[in-house]
């Protein structure tokens, strides 16, 4: 029987998760998204140049996973060889998108100075790989590696699921240790015990049958602080229901009506499907919650 549910292909992600979560009716647009586009109807996402905060953090992982790559190859990659990656990496994402930048993030034309902003994103950017080289990094010196920045599928029942681990190693006393890098503010949508979880799971999958063993943290690269998760049994069965319920939502709700929408002006103002979506223009009119 064919299954016309707009998200009944959607496969299960903590990303793809974490959507839904925050707003159904955002994940249904998300979703029709390429139904879209083949029919000529381009929403703003699809074209939209990412913003400077997100593009900060692309910048700080792509140095640390060079830095790994560098590690794993027993070849060097000093502080400044990375800072000086990011500089450019910045000052060619500003002069390329100025434009855009100006248009979304200034209100008065003549306060953007697009050399002085590409500084001030360049310091930002330094500053967090200078946190991960002098207080982070030491702190992997005695362990060995396995894997970092790979796609990886497992199934739970017949739902597939995918992560993408930032880096796994094993630490001397034999933990297995899985590490994301959290180069942001703390963000209240993020759900990051779902993260944690998730990489638990597909870790105690493929790797390491000794639960006790595991060991998930996210680490801030602002300050460098790690915040650590020994996830138990119980953990891995919420984890496992929860993929299992959220599934069930996608392969059965048959209609953009059955995603309802949860507006909140911090989640409506950012998002980018706003411009067809009621509630959520009738949160942002009304003002902050
Ligand atoms: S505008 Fe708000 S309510 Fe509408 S889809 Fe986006 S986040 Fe959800």
């Amino acid at each position: 029987m064919v299954n016309n549910s707009p998200a009944s292909h959607v496969d299960w992600s903590y990303s793809t998760a974490r959507l839904y979560h925050k707003c159904p009716r955002q994940f249904y647009y998300q979703h029709r998204q390429r139904e879209e586009k083949d029919t000529g109807y381009e929403t703003q996402s699809s074209t939209a140049v990412q913003p400077p905060g997100a593009r900060i953090g692309s910048v700080v992982h792509d140095c640390i996973a060079e830095k790994i790559e560098h590690w794993r190859n027993s070849s060097k990659r000093t502080l400044q060889d990375s800072q000086e990656a990011a500089a450019a990496s910045l000052q060619q994402y500003v002069a390329e998108n100025s434009d855009e930048i100006r248009d979304s993030h200034f209100t008065d034309e003549d306060e953007f100075d697009p050399d002085e902003f590409a500084q001030s994103l360049i310091q930002t950017a330094q500053s967090h790989i200078k946190t991960f080289f002098q207080v982070i990094w030491p702190q992997f010196n005695s362990h060995r590696y396995i894997t970092h920045e790979i796609t990886r599928s497992f199934s739970v029942d017949e739902h597939t699921v995918w992560v993408r681990p930032d880096f796994c190693t094993r630490s001397q006393e034999g933990d297995l240790v899985i590490t994301d890098w959290k180069t942001g503010a703390v963000d209240r949508f993020s759900e990051p015990t779902l993260q944690v979880l998730t990489y638990a799971l597909w870790a105690h999958r493929e790797y390491e049958p000794d639960l006790d063993r595991i060991l998930v943290q996210l680490v801030h690269t602002k300050h460098g602080e790690f915040d650590r998760t020994r996830p138990d049994r119980v953990d891995l069965d919420s984890i496992k229901n929860q993929i299992r319920t959220d599934r069930e939502d996608w392969t059965t709700f048959q209609s953009m009506n059955d995603y309802q929408p949860d507006p909140e002006t911090e989640k409506c103002k950012y998002c980018t499907f706003l411009d067809r979506c009621d509630a959520g223009q009738m949160c942002i009119d009304k003002g902050p919650d």
